[in-house]
């Protein structure tokens, strides 16, 4: 990595936001020295389209009267040695007076007018104007601006916040969309599914990020200092994934709310890119002028840090006005500085990879005319959370991997790789997975899985059906979807298989609960049908319905080459997702038990509400364990306080190859641990769990 990325990891950083400006630098200083903070994220640069030092690009803020107020932070931390992160608001809406100056950078309505809006402006005004990002005069000025800021201010980084809003019908606009597609901009290109693809497509996302691009390269010509910017979400559609490949990280968990598996979720997407993965603290919603000294600053922070994240903490203004959370805060800064080589030198073990796909996020379904049930979930990635619920909650070790990985080989460390819903497929990477499994790699995928090739064209059959050896069958679909009037369906265990057991044969899950997507498919092999689907209602009085094409199979299973495949064509993640059925998990857990042989990196009799992570650097271990039984109320505040310790957890890890355990080191010592050997696996038992351990495994 390079030190603009190990460096922006590392930061130990908080973020100041907000307008009127009253906070003073020399009391947020303290407050930073108190906390044992080193880095802050500042209002300072660019707002609301007008300048919070004095610049010659964009006009003063007029709330600042006068003031410098990013010189005052930079002055202030100097003396500290603390780095100052200048907050961008990067074509967001610009306020009256900014605009008033440029009536043209405005985004505008097909009809010419200006569009209004209040986004990113403050609360209660809505006089806010949205500035167009394929206008290159906008582009050129915040160059030159964040160019000043750097040549100007010791500055040690850039935050940028990117808009996501205004769909602009300008002069630039429409004469990029016609050089891209040949046919003039659409007065609504929202009622048309292509045309809203090459909106988002060729305006919107290509236009942020050659705006963004333009704008990195300016401040790296002064310096090569971090540029971070927000991505919102990492694993949700329209993620800014492209933008990763010229900047050192971004904010991949902007949580004001949410759950701990959302949070984990896009931690773990978000470490995916290798970049800094900055991520929100505490993650549930907090007052702006109130702390709280609950376990939820430290549970989200260790949760971050451990999987490779860094907590940037929410807010500033709040401490400043309550000092009640601040302990707290210490507590993590002062770990997070003694341990910094265990949190940010280790790396997840390779054994099973999640595929996390935004070229399918972007591209799927976007050419078809017919509604399927392509746009099920897709919106929110539920094929993607349900399989990550089932792997995080059946304690799998196991990484996320992006689109480019399959093609640069990365497969090749891991056991099992996991395709939930990965419709869009180039024919390379077909073959790449292919070969995976030829040589000896399991392969689990689900739903439409290289029904679709990268550019979101439907293919006439699954680009992997050789692999997982079925074939799309229209008349099958055409009985499924006529069948549908009925009552919905379940999937039905048919067979005794590895992948079943532990389930009653002939189980029945109500797969009617999700909207039941499914893919009819026809199987080569009768033997290799796991599960099926299955009316309950229907046919004859009294006799079970027949289903016309003899009941399409729900689950196939098998062997490929040297390697396993195991092939949905129900989307059990999904269910999963809607239902959390403990049925699925059993499924899934056999599943994974099926394509690795049995062969594990760690098990555990911890029960769901742990999450484990496991990493390594050369010949050492960490074993991350997370208790969030937490609030089950779900308040606002405080949802991952109120744990439950646990006692006598027990833990059989996979000894490292060649390698003996020699030292093993509890770093939080709630617990003690009591260790045995046992064929080839180290049995450990930790006493007792409060909401975090980590175990250090040293092998000679
Ligand atoms: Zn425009």
């Amino acid at each position: 990595m390079p030190d603009e990325v190990e460096f922006a990891r590392r930061l130990r950083i908080m973020v100041y936001e907000g307008d009127p400006f009253w906070g003073n630098a020399n009391e947020i200083v303290r407050l930073m020295c108190q906390c044992h903070a080193n880095a802050i994220r500042y209002t300072g640069g660019i707002r609301q389209g007008l300048s919070c030092y004095p610049s010659q690009y964009f006009p003063a803020h007029p709330q600042l009267g006068g003031k410098d107020l990013l010189g005052e932070m930079v002055h202030a931390c100097e003396n500290y040695g603390f780095h100052v992160f200048p907050h961008i608001q990067f074509l967001y809406a610009f306020r009256p007076e900014a605009i008033a100056l440029h009536p043209d950078w405005a985004a505008v309505n097909p009809d010419g007018s200006p569009i209004k809006t209040s986004y990113g402006v403050g609360s209660g005004l809505n006089d806010g104007t949205a500035v167009c990002f394929n206008n290159p005069t906008v582009i050129q000025t915040y160059a030159r601006a964040c160019q000043e800021i750097t040549e100007r201010y010791p500055v040690s980084g850039m935050y940028f916040d990117i808009a996501w809003r205004g769909n602009c019908f300008c002069s630039h606009c429409r004469e990029l969309f016609f050089e891209q597609y040949g046919y003039e901009l659409p007065d609504n290109p929202f009622i048309n599914r292509q045309h809203m693809h090459d909106y988002l497509h060729g305006l919107h996302i290509r236009g942020i990020e050659k705006g963004l691009k333009t704008v990195t390269e300016a401040i790296k010509s002064v310096r090569p200092i971090p540029v971070i910017f927000n991505m919102v979400e990492a694993n949700k559609r329209y993620s800014r994934h492209a933008l990763m490949n010229f900047t050192d990280g971004a904010l991949v968990a902007e949580m004001n709310n949410g759950n701990y598996m959302d949070l984990l979720q896009r931690v773990k997407t978000g470490a995916a890119f290798g970049k800094a993965t900055w991520c929100y603290c505490p993650i549930t919603n907090r007052s702006l002028f109130r702390t709280e000294d609950d376990l939820d600053t430290q549970l989200s922070a260790l949760t971050e840090i451990s999987h490779g994240g860094t907590p940037i903490i929410e807010t500033v203004r709040a401490y400043l006005n309550d000092q009640t959370g601040v302990p707290q805060l210490e507590k993590i800064f002062v770990l997070m500085e003694k341990r910094e080589k265990l949190f940010f030198d280790y790396r997840p073990i390779p054994w099973i990879a999640l595929h996390c796909s935004a070229q399918t996020a972007l591209e799927y379904g976007v050419y078809d005319t017919r509604s399927s049930g392509a746009e099920k979930g897709i919106w929110d990635n539920l094929y993607f959370s349900g399989a990550f619920s089932t792997l995080i909650q059946g304690h799998h070790p196991f990484s996320i991997i992006l689109d480019d990985d399959i093609s640069r080989g990365m497969l090749n460390n891991y056991k099992v790789v996991v395709l939930p819903n990965v419709a869009c497929l180039s024919e390379d990477q077909i073959s790449v997975l292919m070969e995976f499994v030829r040589n000896g790699g399991g392969l689990l995928a689900t739903f439409e899985t290289s029904l679709y090739d990268q550019g979101g064209m439907r293919r006439s059959d699954f680009g992997l059906r050789d692999l997982f050896q079925i074939h799309h069958s229209e008349k099958a679909n055409v009985e499924y979807q006529s069948s549908l009037l009925m009552e919905g369906p379940y999937l039905r265990i048919c067979r005794d298989h590895p992948i079943t057991r532990g389930l009653e044969p002939d189980a029945k899950l109500p797969y009617y609960r999700c909207g039941h997507p499914f893919v009819p498919v026809e199987a080569a092999e009768e033997d290799a049908i796991v599960a099926d689907i299955f009316y309950a209602d229907g046919g004859e009085y009294g006799k079970p319905y027949a289903y016309p094409a003899g009941r399409p199979p729900a689950i196939v299973a098998g062997t490929f080459g040297r390697g396993k495949y195991i092939y949905m064509s129900a989307a059990l993640d999904y269910l999963f997702a809607k239902t959390g059925l403990q049925q699925v998990q059993r499924i899934f857990d056999n599943g994974i038990e099926f394509l690795t042989d049995h062969e594990f990196l760690v098990r555990t009799n911890a029960p769901d509400s742990v999450v484990i992570h496991f990493t390594e650097n050369k010949s050492s271990r960490l074993l991350h364990i997370f208790n969030y039984s937490g609030n089950t109320l779900h308040m606002e505040r405080s949802q991952l306080g109120n744990i439950v310790p646990l006692d006598n957890l027990s833990f059989s890890i996979t000894r490292m190859k060649g390698k003996k355990l020699g030292k093993i080191s509890p770093l939080m010592g709630d617990g003690s641990i009591l260790h045995e050997c046992r064929n080839g696996c180290d049995d450990l038992r930790l006493s007792k769990l409060n909401e975090y351990e980590c175990l250090l495994l040293e092998y000679v």
